[in-house]
């Protein structure tokens, strides 16, 4: 692999909420501490590839959703030096309002999504709240447009995108969640998204509530397992503790972590 060059890889935050054990946990006892939910989205660049991972929600679904909003995913990555405007490729882990919003702020880009993850969005199981809750109509109706519009690069299952970056569909969360497998320069690295919201939903078992299949999710587990080189380099999708364990890109710099370089302190 020493061949390919290495990808930096940065995890940007741009909201938060507080949450109850019972919303990170299935069967968490109802005494037990809740963890504040981060909301991130990710950026992968080297020097002839750019990817950013998922878009992450604006200010008016943070009002709509009663998040705090702390800044938008674009000015985010304006802090790396990166302008959405000229964005070529975003990979879409599912379309959840929290990973697709703001896909119009990316005029130029084509939108990496599962096969699956568009027909679950779209098909019978959004017939229930309890699937679709977490998706906005509008954003999933606009990402048909995009379709329409030959703007979406479609994959079934596992991809290469380029060497040293793929795609691998896992499910569980949502019948389409992919994941992001990527080269760098501690070894392979995976952009868990939702298949883990937390360290603790893998480390401990406990999946998470919100779920199309809860054995999809937990085979997931295994299979992040298998493509990442280290149980720290599997980055949870919305875990404040990504922030504490991993260096921001240079001194003084809030709310982004660089991810591609060894941990601050061991996992927890
Ligand atoms: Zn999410």
């Amino acid at each position: 692999m020493s061949e390919i060059e290495p990808f930096e890889v940065y995890a940007i935050r741009y909201a938060t909420v507080a949450r109850q054990a019972a919303e990170n946990f299935i069967g968490a006892d109802p005494h037990e501490c809740g963890a504040p939910m981060d909301y991130f989205v990710w950026l992968a660049r080297r020097s002839d590839r750019l990817y950013v991972i998922d878009t992450g929600f604006n200010e008016a679904a943070a009002q709509r959703r009663r998040r705090d909003f702390l800044r938008s995913p674009v000015e985010g990555l304006r802090a790396l030096g990166v302008d959405a405007q000229q964005v070529t490729e975003v990979i879409v882990t599912h379309l959840h309002y929290d990973h697709i919003g703001n896909f119009d702020r990316f005029p130029r880009a084509r939108f990496h999504l599962q096969d699956r993850e568009l027909a679950y969005a779209t098909g019978r199981y959004m017939t229930r709240p309890f699937f679709s809750y977490a998706y906005e109509l509008e954003e999933v109706l606009a990402m048909v447009r995009q379709v329409y519009a030959g703007r979406v690069c479609f994959h079934d299952g596992d991809a290469v995108l380029a060497p040293g970056i793929s795609l691998h569909r896992l499910g569980g969360h949502t019948q389409g969640l992919q994941v992001v497998r990527l080269w760098t320069r501690r070894g392979w690295l995976v952009l868990a998204s939702d298949a883990s919201h937390y360290f603790a939903n893998m480390r401990d078992s406990r999946p998470f509530p919100v779920v199309a299949s809860v054995t999809e999710m937990v085979d997931g587990w295994d299979r992040l397992t298998e493509l990442a080189d280290s149980a720290d380099a599997i980055i949870p999708g919305h875990d404040p503790l990504v922030l504490e364990r991993f260096p921001p890109p240079a001194p003084g710099v809030e709310g982004i972590a660089r991810l591609d370089v060894p941990p601050l302190a061991a996992p927890r």
